[in-house]
């Protein structure tokens, strides 16, 4: 039990003056409107409308102990709502400095200001008088800044920490914690929250966090876990009064959702009056200074079950699927393909009765370059993205010498046969220019091929897998004619994870999965399955990012399979069909380097497969 007595005597001890006696969701009830341009029901605010934000709010008072509120929610939720009754309430019954975080300054910063934070001042009379008529001294207010009195609103990017150092806080509102764009100039939630040290100390800092998820122990997740109290947005079943926090596993098709504990089935039609009388349920209780909530979309009054159930069936593939487990279900993304099972890949391999089995339109070449070595795999593609592993080669020779390009040249030469005697030449060739940088450099000045590129990986999420920008890769390519140089740089992060996709798809015709011949060995798949994807910290800042970490000692076959699909990719480019030399025993068959009656090319058929 809180001794409101006790802290009433510390605030007026403090010199502050004493605190309102309303309480957030109180004073939204009677002071806040919703304004016509940021909500589907303008007007008052009603509690009754979403019960469930009633406690998170509260727990922002200056009665409540927490020191961190922390919402893990869905999208169509209202999470955002809490965020801007705090700052009304704030603004007119407990002053002090607040400072926003969204994701970026501009746009996501500017649109929260004007879209959201601007409206509720306007709308609201009584918060309508403490910015002053437009014109007058009180409402010289920028996008960014708005000065009420005893107190201000900031509204800052996580992308410049910059704008989050100065003078001290009171409140601290990190909105869509898990978009935040992290610089390397730092991890703005610690940079805000040392600001909120002054107030901190005299007990009456609030710092709420607000967010859908995206990967376990990172963002919202990471601070809900860390919450020393945790309560869950249970449905209570109408059969047996037990509570259930919704998830896919509890409604039917029919969308009817059924109780975990007794079977009973609740029809769509109650599902008003369920989501109502929802209930919080504490599952964790080990202190009251940080405080999470965690709600899906099943129990949001916004959103119909039947909708939320269609969200997840159509959501077609792994980048479709994450959004609707982060977003709808507020749940931490597991990942499909973010690691794979070589076992499992070795077991499925296949049986082939031509070089170049049926559905392949075109192959494609990527070579790993190693000190007495090149590694190449030779890789057939459909326009789905659908593979199958032609050969794999280990072709003995150094760099330096220029032996083992002799070899690649001869797999560059060599042609494949289908099951009817078409002979397949390979459409393009990626060679890994980021070690012995010089001679590959060289090789590929003296191949005077366009198909032929040097590629060097780069790192992050967020670079694009290769460039699609065709002019000026065209300029590029015609550099490399004169001097062997620049490579293509590639997004190795995505391209590896779009490969540890496709290896971790069931083998359905059509679709981007990866087939294998049987005479593979255990190392390659060792190799091929050599990195995972992990959550890690990163530089000076701690920031957690997601990274892939090798695992097995060689991962030259992974690496040969990225640089292949970067080829398959680059085949965008239109192609002339190349003569095969006819052999004397043997009648003349046409030369396939990729279908041409495939519209869009490649990617965009991939497109389909791809974030
Ligand atoms: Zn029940």
């Amino acid at each position: 039990m809180i001794d409101i007595n006790l802290l009433v005597r510390a605030a007026y001890a403090d010199g502050l003056k004493p605190p309102p006696r309303l309480l957030p969701s109180e004073w939204a009830e009677n002071r806040r409107h919703l304004s016509p341009e940021a909500s589907a029901e303008p007007g008052q605010w009603r509690n009754a409308r979403a019960p469930y934000l009633v406690q998170p709010m509260d727990a922002l008072s200056f009665y409540h102990p927490a020191e961190r509120v922390v919402c893990k929610f869905s999208s169509q939720s209202g999470k955002t709502e809490i965020a801007l009754n705090m700052i009304g309430f704030a603004a007119e019954l407990d002053p002090g400095p607040i400072l926003v975080i969204q994701p970026n300054a501009s746009p996501m910063g500017e649109a929260f200001s004007k879209d959201r934070v601007a409206p509720m001042f306007r709308d609201s009379p009584s918060l309508r008088k403490l910015i002053g008529k437009p014109g007058s001294r009180a409402a010289q207010a920028t996008v960014m800044h708005k000065k009420f009195p005893g107190g201000h609103i900031t509204i800052a990017g996580a992308n410049s920490p910059s704008g989050l150092a100065s003078r001290p806080i009171r409140y601290l509102i990190g909105d869509e914690l898990d978009r935040w764009e992290i610089t390397k100039e730092g991890n703005p939630l610690l940079l805000a929250r040392k600001r909120l040290q002054t107030f901190r100390v005299r007990g009456n800092s609030k710092e709420l966090l607000v967010s859908s998820p995206t990967y376990a122990d990172v963002g919202i997740c990471a601070a809900y876990d860390a919450c020393a109290q945790q309560w869950e947005r249970h449905l209570v079943c109408d059969g047996c009064g037990k509570t259930t926090f919704p998830t896919m596993e509890n409604f039917t098709p029919q969308a009817e959702f059924v109780c975990t504990h007794c079977g009973h089935t609740h029809p769509p039609d109650v599902q008003d009056r369920l989501k109502l009388t929802g209930v919080w349920v504490k599952v964790k209780d080990e202190g009251e200074r940080s405080i999470g909530f965690w709600m899906s979309q099943w129990s949001s009054p916004f959103a119909r079950w039947a909708d939320t159930l269609a969200e997840w069936t159509d959501a077609q593939d792994p980048a479709e699927r994450q959004v609707v487990t982060n977003t709808v279900f507020a749940m931490p993304w597991e990942g499909e393909g973010d690691r794979a099972d070589p076992h499992a890949l070795r077991g499925r391999a296949e049986h082939w009765d031509a070089d170049v089995p049926a559905g392949v339109e075109f192959l494609t070449i990527g070579a790993d370059v190693q000190g007495d070595r090149i590694e190449a795999e030779v890789v057939g593609w459909a326009m789905s993205g659908e593979s199958w592993s032609i050969a794999y080669e280990v072709l003995p020779g150094e760099p330096e010498t220029g032996d083992a390009f002799a070899a690649l040249d001869d797999l560059w030469r060599a042609r494949w046969s289908d099951s009817e005697g078409n002979l397949y030449a390979p459409s393009m060739l990626c060679i890994d220019s980021g070690a012995f940088t010089k001679h590959i450099y060289s090789y590929v000045k003296r191949c005077r091929n366009p198909l032929i590129i040097p590629v060097k990986g780069a790192s992050g999420f967020q670079r694009e897998t290769v460039s699609m920008d065709r002019r000026a890769r065209m300029r590029r390519t015609v550099r490399r004619m004169q001097s062997g140089s620049p490579p293509e740089i590639l997004g190795v992060d995505q391209l590896k994870l779009q490969v540890y996709r496709s290896l971790a798809r069931p083998l359905l015709p059509g679709t981007a999965c990866a087939h294998f011949p049987i005479d593979r060995s255990e190392e390659y798949y060792a190799q091929l399955t050599g990195e995972r994807l992990q959550v890690a910290r990163i530089g000076k800042s701690r920031t957690v990012q997601r990274v892939w970490v090798q695992h097995y000692a060689h991962v030259e076959a992974l690496d040969a399979r990225v640089y292949a699909f970067a080829a398959a990719l680059f085949t965008d480019d239109p192609i002339r069909k190349r003569k095969v030399p006819t052999k004397r025993h043997e009648p003349a068959k046409p030369v396939r380097t990729r279908n041409q009656s495939g519209g869009g090319g490649f990617a965009a058929g991939m497109s389909e497969w791809l974030l």
